[in-house]
């Protein structure tokens, strides 16, 4: 670009010379009224990208490998006594029959995805966990002797 007071060749900036605008190299800058760069399109940006990411995040819990807790019928059928409901009562709240609520606590059924949500929903209880990368890093280095745990929670 060239300095339009100059003209030299440079890194010339906008500027105001007597109300009208030029290009001015750093040398010549000082004779002229330096325009500040409108920082709006900064912001009008982000919002942009955080609804283009939000779809992504999505898909990936999805993805997540998902199992059942260990003992999910003791906890099924612990929150129903301490609810005070009755199997029959609490095969009502969710829809389904007596017998399959009796067959989930004895651990003989595997309830459907959709039975764990209502279930979670009816007796506030957690039926689901998320087998990430980090739980079975711990569990590997626990027995190693390059890591101990302790080392694993101080680099967190
Ligand atoms: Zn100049």
């Amino acid at each position: 670009m060239q300095c339009e007071l100059c003209g030299r060749t440079c890194d010339c900036k906008a500027a105001t010379v007597d109300g009208v605008m030029m290009m001015l190299c750093p040398n010549c800058i000082r004779h002229g009224e330096v325009i500040p760069t409108p920082k709006a399109p900064e912001k009008t940006q982000k919002p942009i990208l955080d609804r283009i990411k939000k779809p992504p995040v999505k898909d990936i819990y999805k993805d997540m490998n998902k199992e059942l807790v260990t003992g999910w019928n003791e906890i099924i059928k612990k929150a129903r006594e301490k609810k005070g409901l009755t199997r029959e009562e609490l095969g009502f709240k969710i829809g389904e029959r007596t017998v399959t609520i009796q067959k989930i606590e004895n651990g003989d059924l595997r309830p459907s995805d959709k039975m764990i949500e209502k279930l979670e929903k009816e007796l506030g209880i957690n039926l689901i966990e998320e087998i990430t990368e980090a739980s079975t890093t711990i569990g590997s280095t626990r027995t190693g002797s390059r890591l101990t745990l302790g080392d694993f929670i101080k680099s967190k």
